[in-house]
């Protein structure tokens, strides 16, 4: 991000939380997850016997187990649910703030 003043970002777009197109192309492919993930050859595989040949299903990227790191994307629809639900619980707590 560029050098912007956070909180007056955010003041600025909690006057209009809605999704802007720009959010969308700035955010896809950004965010990921960590994941375990099983290659069926390699966790099948006798780790002691030297004979064993190169896994073409997962290029060698497992370990002993057979498990290796996935990064997952996390969906656009999920981001902006994330986003919407954050402004939400946001506004409950100026509403209760405003009661007291
Ligand atoms: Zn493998």
């Amino acid at each position: 991000m560029k050098d912007v003043k956070e909180k007056e970002m955010l003041e600025k777009i909690l006057i209009d939380p809605s999704i802007h197109p720009r959010m969308k192309a700035g955010c896809i492919g950004e965010f990921t997850v960590s994941t375990q993930q099983v290659c069926p050859v390699c966790w099948d595989k006798d780790w002691n016997d030297a004979s064993e040949e190169d896994c073409e299903f997962c290029n060698n990227e497992s370990d002993e187990n057979g498990m290796s790191e996935l990064l997952v994307d996390i969906p656009w629809t999920t981001q902006k649910e994330i986003f919407k639900r954050m402004c939400y619980f946001k506004y409950q707590a100026m509403i209760e703030d405003d009661e007291e």
